[in-house]
């Protein structure tokens, strides 16, 4: 790899490149992954180190943002190969050959041959090949609508890979990041007039609320949806943030608050975040249709995958998808039970205080 891929990954931010290599930063003397948020350095003040140890021999200082020196190395090479898949999916049109991308990604031809082979058997050339066909084949199906069919394209091909990964690692690769990997959650559980509730968060904000019968019901929820993370119960210093979290949550069920601004820290689909950002903008006590959330955010065709996008939202009020309901009025699913969705309207409704 060149300087320049080193110092493109910095600016981009790249967690690709994670424990791949990491800089140091002459003037002050600390390390930091290239995926670190910090201000980025100039780059004559940089240097690069390919491991911990090196940068630390060195004299440099571990970053207190990113830890490099923390965090556990995960399987940089299914890493490496989600990142590829990604890329060719968002050129599922064919622009872009095995070669190019392995020259984004700082590897030779052999190496990305290599990586393919690993962890799907196939050459990434016949990927992008399968790719190339899922996207003619929906395109051909619907022609009136393509970005919507390139759109479908994505989770078919997904199901290509999915299928190996699942037979080589016993996990799809999106659940491989979605689950967590890499990351610390803590939680704790509280009473609400609609039940149970477990609130979790990483450090950057709710990353999971939820209503359940039990207490142990909801923790094995929140295991399922975060396999690979590190789960523990909310640490103390950390517990007064979460009572007041719950303590908004329960002015908000008591209908004496319409505003519930919890910082989020999210996992979602390029699809599924276009909608929960919808869901937010539908003003307190209003409902919509999935049809018409479809229509809004430009596909129309795509209610049905509104509706999985509402069915797989993880954080309960604060992204409102109680708000969506069928377009004959009638209420549709809840992920924590009709019951409970109607409760939440008839409160926004002011019907029940
Ligand atoms: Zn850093």
């Amino acid at each position: 790899m060149t300087d320049d891929v080193y110092w493109h990954a910095i600016t981009e931010h790249d967690a690709a490149f994670d424990f791949q290599f990491y800089y140091g930063v002459k003037s002050t003397k600390t390390f930091c992954f290239p995926s670190c948020k910090s201000k980025a350095p100039l780059r004559k003040n940089v240097t690069y180190f390919s491991g911990v140890a090196l940068a630390q021999a060195d004299g440099y200082q571990a970053c207190q943002r990113c830890q490099p020196n923390k965090k556990t190395q995960q399987d940089t090479g299914l890493v490496k190969l989600i990142y590829a898949c990604n890329k060719i999916e968002q050129h599922s049109e064919g622009s872009l050959t095995a070669l190019q991308l392995a020259k984004s990604m700082g590897l030779t031809q052999f190496q990305i041959n290599r990586l393919f082979k690993k962890y799907l058997n196939v050459t990434p050339k016949n990927y992008i090949d399968q790719i190339q066909l899922n996207t003619l084949k929906i395109n051909l199906r619907n022609t009136d609508n393509v970005s919507h069919a390139i759109y479908q394209s994505g989770i078919e091909s997904s199901s290509v890979i999915y299928g190996r990964m699942i037979t080589h690692l016993a996990m799809t690769p999106k659940n491989y990041l979605k689950g967590g990997a890499g990351i610390k959650i803590s939680y704790a559980m509280g009473e609400t007039r609609l039940g149970q509730v477990l609130m979790a968060a990483t450090d950057k904000g709710l990353s999971f609320l939820q209503f359940g019968e039990s207490k142990h019901q909801l923790l094995a929820q929140l295991v399922t949806e975060y396999p690979n993370a590190e789960i523990m119960l909310m640490p103390e210093q950390s517990a007064p943030q979460l009572e007041h979290w719950l303590h908004l949550l329960n002015l908000y069920l008591a209908g004496c608050s319409n505003e519930l601004n919890l910082p989020l820290d999210i996992r979602a689909t390029a699809f599924q975040k276009r909608v929960w950002d919808f869901l937010k903008t539908i003003p307190y006590g209003e409902v919509m249709s999935y049809g018409e959330i479809a229509k809004a955010i430009g596909s129309p065709k795509a209610f049905r995958a509104v509706a999985n996008a509402c069915a797989g939202n993880n954080i309960a009020l604060v992204i409102p998808c109680h708000r969506v309901i069928r377009g004959d009025g009638s209420l549709g699913g809840y992920r924590w039970g009709e019951k409970r969705k109607r409760m939440i309207i008839d409160i926004e409704n002011k019907l029940n205080i």
